[in-house]
């Protein structure tokens, strides 16, 4: 079994705590990568970097940072030696981070000329999350893979719950998780909606489609009853279905939706209330009728 990964704010770690040694992050589980930049996991996203200046390409201003990707350099020179690869499984991780909105811890390390580096040692900086990435040709001429990443901000006031059912969330202002499908879009991700899309390899129930990006694929976790005021679903698997973003808002907008027939869920379409084709179903994930006749009822009558 590898290691638990652990998503967001370490409990008892306040930002802006000076560590000396990479080691000391990994005993705090900070940052659990005793050489590399980047700890993560392609299919389940990256929990934290260190910035320190280890490629000439990056940027630091602050409050966001570009960050270059892994591989292609050469350790000694600190120069690019080679093309880097999105596939690699560290950048593969924070494309994933990317596409599914998960926090990541940001380390500075002395060693940059930035304003924002530390003095000595390695500082815990937060919680950013990937807003963006790119390929391009770096200073050295090879190509590179980078990251936008911009610090999370948490509105004073607003409690922060430490023990949440959205685990990635921890540190961010409860509330937002709680509101509307829109916000959950951006939100993207609980520990449930990402089993459920791991359980269909990210494709979509409706239309059959996965959607490939360099790097990873990318679906979305759709709660058949809404989890905000006022239908007040859950976040249990079977609430929730995984889809493409087309079929997300077909969906949560009411354009079709779901209906047994001979003992099989289908996908119907409102306003014709034709069928349009049979939900693809995998073994281990099971749908409460309930929910479905819930998300019904809200739109059965609307054409
Ligand atoms: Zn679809």
């Amino acid at each position: 079994m590898p290691e638990p990964q652990h998503f967001g704010h370490i409990e008892g770690v306040e930002v802006g705590t000076v560590f000396n040694s990479y080691k000391e992050l990994n005993q705090k589980k900070i940052h659990r990568e005793t050489q590399a930049g980047i700890t993560g996991r392609a299919k389940a996203g990256a929990e934290s970097i260190v910035v320190k200046g280890a490629y000439r390409d990056d940027e630091d201003y602050g409050d966001y940072v570009i960050y270059t990707g892994a591989g292609g350099r050469d350790d000694r020179t600190k120069r690019q030696i080679a093309d880097q690869d999105i596939n690699n499984r560290f950048n593969a991780a924070l494309v994933k981070s990317h596409l599914e909105g998960l926090p990541v811890r940001v380390i500075r390390g002395v060693g940059t000329d930035a304003p924002y580096a530390p003095e000595a040692g390695y500082r815990y900086d937060g919680i950013f999350r990937v807003t963006d990435h790119w390929g391009k040709t770096g200073e050295d001429g090879f190509g590179i893979v980078q990251f936008r990443l911009d610090k999370i901000e948490i509105a004073s006031g607003l409690e922060i719950r430490a023990d949440s059912s959205l685990p990635w969330h921890e540190g961010v202002p409860q509330p937002v998780a709680k509101r509307a499908t829109v916000i959950q879009r951006q939100i993207r991700s609980s520990r449930v909606t990402s089993q459920v899309k791991s359980l269909h390899n990210y494709k979509c129930q409706v239309c059959h489609e996965s959607l490939k990006v360099p790097g990873g694929e990318y679906a979305e976790g759709a709660h058949i009853r809404g989890l905000g005021h006022p239908h007040r679903g859950h976040d249990v698997p079977s609430n929730v279905l995984c889809l493409c973003p087309n079929d997300h808002v077909r969906f949560d907008y009411g354009a079709i939706y779901l209906s047994r027939i001979a003992n099989k869920w289908h996908v119907v379409d409102a306003q014709t209330q034709e069928v349009v084709i049979e939900l693809r179903t995998v073994r281990g994930h099971t749908i409460d009728p309930d929910h479905v006749a819930y998300h019904r009822d809200l739109w059965q009558r609307m054409t």
